[in-house]
């Protein structure tokens, strides 16, 4: 069986992109220190934060050029002050990151840290943050190590009682899922162009309160990822470093039809109807879920293995099918599958996908 020509993308990002955004990337040569750029800039900036109706007069989204995780190191090393601690919530890979980005850069922090898979231990939090100032606290919102929505409520509750601000990886979630900016005691969150926002992978961003980046560490802890830098630099129609230009127009594109779809409540049904029908396929056929429907994100479901079928053998009958699916990570290489519901697919596809899955499980 030949491959169909499209590659289906199940895996978290980058996605399956759309025939608008292709073709954006193709879009005239730009210098970034021409007007028609600082244009753009200032459009993506605009739609970005009106993605959660944000007030610009609070937030701002700054752009960068650089994978997702790039938002993120730029997040922890220009939020937390020169004399602030840090507190991370751990459970799973990307936490742990944040976790290696705060060592790398000398910040003051501990980790709160659960089995990958459950559910961040609030009692425990709660009571570090009463024992010790910790000025912030950083979360991963979705987990994508196994699709866990971490449940941001109640960690809300204990920063807001102890005088904590949030720092949120939102890369996995921004655009798809609920992000509470008028309710949680955010500082700033980091996404990227290209998962739930269906761009290109290039560009990343950080959405902050302006006043969060007042009191950004003077000298910074990085050169390239010093958000203050940029905020001034954005603010006046400018850019501190060559961006992607391409990846800005692509991303443009992808805002224009994520608006015309009907924003991220419409793309959260969307995520979860895909998610839906795969999840009840697989369950059909026996498969069994790592989590629970209600604790797991719109965007992406894990899976365990069944027994005497290897990832490599599942991965290679669905790609030859068309389907690219992702693994497990680290200690779940071996026993689970993820996919995610990202993208520009149809429901063709979809069906297309339950057929490949019939031809291989029991
Ligand atoms: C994808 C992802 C990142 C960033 O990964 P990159 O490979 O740098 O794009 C960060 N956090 C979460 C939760 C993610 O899903």
């Amino acid at each position: 069986m030949s491959a169909p020509a499209r590659p289906v993308l199940l895996n978290p990002g980058p996605v399956t992109l759309s025939d608008n955004v292709r073709a954006a990337l193709a879009r005239t040569d730009l210098c970034h220190r021409e007007p028609e750029f600082a244009e753009l800039q200032a459009r993506l900036r605009r739609q970005l934060l009106h993605v959660y109706e944000l007030d610009p007069a609070t937030w701002a989204a700054v752009l960068l050029t650089g994978s997702g995780t790039a938002a993120v190191e730029a997040m922890i090393v220009s939020c937390v002050p020169a004399d602030g601690r840090l507190l991370v919530v751990e459970n799973g890979v990307y936490g742990e990151r944040v976790s290696a980005i705060a060592t790398a850069a000398g910040i003051e922090h501990a980790s709160v840290t659960v089995p990958w898979g459950e559910s961040p231990d609030t009692d425990s939090i709660d009571r570090l943050l009463a024992a010790q100032p910790f000025t912030h606290v950083a979360v991963v919102h979705h987990e994508t190590t196994t699709g866990r929505l971490n449940n941001l409520e109640p960690l809300a509750e204990s920063c807001r009682r102890h005088g904590a601000v949030m720092l949120l990886d939102g890369v996995s979630s921004f655009g798809a899922e609920d992000i509470a900016f008028d309710r949680w005691p955010l500082a700033a969150c980091a996404a990227t162009a290209n998962k739930c926002l269906h761009g290109v992978p290039g560009t990343a961003f950080v959405i902050a309160r302006r006043d969060t980046l007042e009191r950004a560490p003077s000298p910074p802890r990085s050169v390239y990822l010093n958000l203050a830098a940029y905020l001034t630099a954005q603010d006046r129609d400018g850019t501190p470093f060559t961006q992607s230009v391409q990846t800005f127009y692509a991303l443009d594109a992808a805002l224009d039809e994520f608006f015309a779809a009907g924003g991220w409540r419409a793309r959260r049904q969307l995520f979860r109807d895909r998610m839906a029908t795969i999840r009840g396929h697989l369950l059909a056929h026996g498969i069994e879920a790592m989590l629970g429907a209600d604790e797991t994100s719109c965007v992406l479901h894990a899976f365990r293995l069944p027994a005497g079928l290897d990832y490599a053998t599942l991965h290679d009958h669905l790609k030859a099918r068309g389907f690219i699916i992702y693994a497990g990570q680290g200690q779940l290489a071996t026993s689970a599958f993820r996919i995610s519901a990202m993208g520009d697919i149809t429901r063709n596809d979809i069906a297309r996908l339950l057929a490949a899955f019939d031809d291989i499980l029991p």
